[in-house]
């Protein structure tokens, strides 16, 4: 796979404090990455620094294609778009288009292609002031895509959105993630999910985990086996009274396993011999949540 950005040793410094720390990553052509972090862990700087708008410290930034004209390779979605109210969504997005560099003879004709693909073809004429959060958010994506860019970078782009309007948003980021390249942050873990071929997570401006989806999961997962038990009461005695470190919760409980151990035979041996009813026996495993605090607390 080709390499579309390379990013070494990247670092921010604002007064004595560094905020992005020694951050290297690359991102291979047409794929999807989720830079995630909690609130304050370097992702908007990270891609500021990216962007062109906030000069690094120290570190390079390295485009494949740098020969073209950044403005023309990368699209930008910022966590918190601005708009010209009295414009309107055609207007908006027209004098974006010229911006970031399509000919003027053909700016309105992708405009007009873009809101359709992001849903607001039936309301380009409408002032963009008149916009709820959910169609600010289109429109600020259809302004990020309208020069078709290879590099698309999004901050939060679905963050601020409810539930509708941050599937409808996430709908389209699969559909852009088969024709470019794109880097979005998210605090939320299971957007992460839907999307992404490679993790990143930043921590206090570090880059303390990065990998595949299933990497990842694989390396925190904690698989362990949970029985369901009849009774709260039942669950709280095979608690005490089996061999293993038994996690209890109300009538449920989860036996942690590690490289195998205990046995999944073992167990189911030890359920059956006790004085109580087994509703269910399941495998399970942390969820994304859960990973995302492990990464972001491990010392
Ligand atoms: P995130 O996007 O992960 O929430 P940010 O990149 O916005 O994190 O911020 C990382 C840290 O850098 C925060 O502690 C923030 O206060 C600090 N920071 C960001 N911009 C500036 C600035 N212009 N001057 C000083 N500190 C800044």
């Amino acid at each position: 796979m080709n390499t579309l950005l390379t990013v070494q040793s990247l670092t921010k410094q604002y007064g004595r404090e560094k905020v992005v720390k020694d951050v290297s990553f690359s991102l291979m052509k047409n794929t999807s990455t989720a830079l995630i972090g909690p609130n304050g862990a370097g992702k908007t700087t990270t891609l500021s620094m990216l962007t062109g708008l906030v000069n690094p410290t120290f570190g390079d930034i390295i485009l494949k294609e740098n020969k073209e004209d950044a403005r023309r390779m990368i699209g930008f979605l910022p966590q918190y778009p601005k708009f010209f109210s009295w414009l309107s969504a055609i207007e908006f997005t027209e004098m974006t288009a010229k911006l970031s560099g399509v000919d003027t003879r053909v700016a309105l004709k992708e405009a007009e292609k873009i809101l359709d693909f992001v849903g607001l073809g039936n309301v380009k004429k409408k002032k963009t002031g008149t916009f709820s959060g959910g169609m600010k958010q289109r429109l600020g994506l259809a302004q990020a895509i309208v020069h078709n860019p290879s590099l698309l970078l999004l901050d939060e782009p679905v963050s601020a959105l409810d539930p509708v309007g941050r599937r409808e948003i996430l709908n389209l980021l699969k559909e852009l993630q088969e024709r470019t390249t794109i880097l979005y942050s998210t605090h939320i873990l299971n957007d992460a999910e839907e999307m992404t071929d490679q993790l990143l997570f930043l921590r206090n401006g570090e880059l303390v985990e990065q990998g595949s989806l299933s990497d990842v999961r694989e390396k925190y997962a904690n698989p362990m086996i949970k029985i369901i038990f009849s009774l709260e009461e039942e669950a709280k005695v095979f608690a005490i009274s089996s061999p293993w470190n038994v996690k209890q919760k109300g009538s449920s409980v989860c036996i942690p396993i590690r490289e195998n151990e205990p046995r999944m035979q073992e167990i189911l041996a030890y359920a059956s011999l006790g004085d109580w009813t087994v509703q269910r026996i399941e495998k399970a495993s942390a969820n994304l949540e859960e990973i995302f605090m492990q990464v972001v607390n491990k010392q």
